[in-house]
């Protein structure tokens, strides 16, 4: 027998991520042609990266050799500028997902308090398993954030409460003037962590930078992952007060935004074109597919950001069903959503495809 030292035990019950399939190994595992496939799984953007980020990261290729700037000078400055905040309150992290390991380097220990909302986005839950955190699952309404109940779960051992606003996969949002009125009620004691990866979907945004100089407890959390279009290079960022972003800067590895990550995103924002053409082919898709499946009697929860969260009866076989028609959707048991998929909007002939290929499958209304 091999012998080993065994991984820490508060691992071995750890849930397990499971993030979208790759288009490539659905199509080599089922014998598909992969220019066939489509994945609607991970709400990437369906127009791709922006063409200015196109441009900067082929400029950036040639330097791949040199290490990137650690300090990410220029990106950090063109953010705190957009935000209205110093330069030292931007934190850069190798997606947004970096940020919240981040915070649980810096400021989780065992048996500290984390809350959280059942059907929360989650990696919170894990980085709080990791950290031996004590995670409070506060009740969802109507699958969205239950703001009052998440407020009165928080304790003197809480460090730790996460909102993602649009949410992450219900697509629920809360009212921007509810979000203001939480975050401010939140004890100083406790960092209140929003999360805005589907931030550029909202209609009704507040500006939550604005309000960390008045909070300094606040952390907010942003990527490029989504409506820019930039998911594969990994790329993300918090905003915080000076002595909070201070502390996820001292965790940080000195080289975790690479140099075509942050060539691009820099180019990236440059580009409001792109974003509002990405929002309107979202919006748009949105639109087409909540009325489709309104018409067809699937229970769906009305989405906020560019994805949805609809109820065809078995999820998982839903999922490989569609996975056989070569689209790639997103099962839901480990959300505790066994009879829910999520699906990402796409472009309009891709959304066309999902619908032809759940009409073929067939869903069991419940
Ligand atoms: C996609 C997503 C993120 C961002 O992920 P990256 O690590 O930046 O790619 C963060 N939060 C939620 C809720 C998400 O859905």
């Amino acid at each position: 027998m091999r012998r080993m030292p065994a991984a820490n035990p508060h691992l071995a019950r750890l849930p397990v991520y499971e993030p979208g399939r790759p288009i490539e190994e659905v199509a080599r595992e089922l014998g598909l042609d992969p220019a066939r496939v489509i994945k609607l799984a991970s709400n990437e953007n369906p127009l791709g990266p922006s063409p200015k980020a196109l441009v900067a990261m082929r400029e950036a290729a040639a330097r791949a050799h040199i290490y990137p700037d650690g300090n990410g000078f220029l990106l950090r400055r063109k953010l705190a500028r957009k935000h209205g905040v110093d330069l030292a309150q931007v934190v850069l992290g190798n997606g947004s997902n970096e940020i919240i390991e981040f915070l649980g380097h810096a400021y989780l220990a065992p048996d500290d308090e984390m809350v959280i909302s059942q059907y929360a986005f989650a990696i919170y839950e894990i980085v709080g398993r990791i950290f031996q955190a004590r995670v409070v699952e506060v009740p969802a309404r109507e699958h969205g954030h239950d703001l009052d109940a998440m407020l009165r779960a928080i304790t003197p051992k809480t460090r730790l409460v996460f909102v993602a606003n649009p949410n992450n996969p219900t697509g629920t949002a809360v009212a921007s003037a509810a979000l203001r009125d939480f975050i401010l009620a939140v004890p100083s004691h406790t960092l209140v962590v929003i999360d805005e990866a589907y931030q550029e979907f909202l209609t009704d945004a507040l500006d939550t930078p604005a309000l960390i100089a008045r909070q300094p407890n606040l952390v907010i959390m942003r990527t490029f992952s989504k409506a820019q279009g930039l998911a594969g290079l990994r790329i993300g960022y918090g905003l915080a007060a000076p002595e909070v972003a201070a502390a996820l800067h001292k965790v940080r590895q000195p080289f975790n935004a690479n140099l075509i990550a942050q060539a691009a995103a820099l180019a990236a924002l440059d580009d409001a074109e792109h974003i509002r053409r990405t929002v309107g082919t979202v919006a748009e898709g949105r639109r087409f597919l909540e009325t489709e499946l309104g018409r067809r009697g699937i229970p769906f929860v009305p989405s906020c950001a560019n994805f949805i969260l609809l109820r065809v009866g078995d999820g998982n076989r839903v999922f490989q069903e569609l996975m056989r028609r070569g689209v790639i959707v997103r099962p839901m048991q480990g959300y505790r959503l066994p009879e829910w998929i999520r699906v990402t909007v796409g472009t309009g002939a891709e959304n066309q495809t999902f619908l032809r290929a759940l009409d073929e499958v067939g869903v069991k209304k419940a």
